[in-house]
């Protein structure tokens, strides 16, 4: 079992609603365990905002400029086969930025993958033509993010 974690602790976890007077704060007190998912994964909640959330895992979709929710809106607009000028239109977000969180979910490939599916409700084919999608349209990976993409993908086949 790769990293898996003894307890979830509400202590390194932070708000991740960029709205909230917390966010981003770690050991504030302000963050509580909340139940879990179905899928077995630790809840909090922030008791400034209200605001749930999973237990952060380090992954692409916490501590970045932008929100879970934007990260995620990223996910969809390619799965629609949105490239990064297509998502800075419609998001009103830089190229620059979008162009960061496309090449930093292909470092965190398998990561991203399993929250897309688990967390998120994509389906495998819905994963699958993201990555088809990012590798064909996305001129700057490296080997280790295509490497990383193809690795995600045989995951799950
Ligand atoms: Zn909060």
């Amino acid at each position: 079992m790769p990293n898996s974690k003894l307890e979830a602790d509400p202590q390194k976890e932070f708000c991740s609603n960029p709205n909230c007077r917390d966010y981003g704060k770690r050991g504030a007190g302000n963050i509580v365990k909340y139940g879990h998912y179905k899928n077995g994964r630790q809840r909090f909640k922030c008791k400034t905002c209200d605001s749930v959330f999973v237990e952060t895992k380090n992954t692409v979709f916490y501590n970045r400029k932008l929100s879970e929710d934007q990260i995620i809106m990223i996910c969809k607009l390619l799965v629609e086969k949105n490239g990064i000028r297509a998502i800075e239109r419609i998001m009103e977000i830089h190229r620059d930025t979008v162009s960061d969180v496309v090449e930093d979910l292909a470092r965190h490939a398998r990561e991203v993958t399993d929250f897309l599916i688990k967390n998120v409700g994509f389906t495998e084919v819905q994963v699958d033509e993201m990555w088809s999608f990012v590798k064909k349209n996305k001129r700057t990976l490296t080997r280790e993010m295509v490497t990383q993409i193809d690795m995600a993908i045989a995951g799950y086949t």
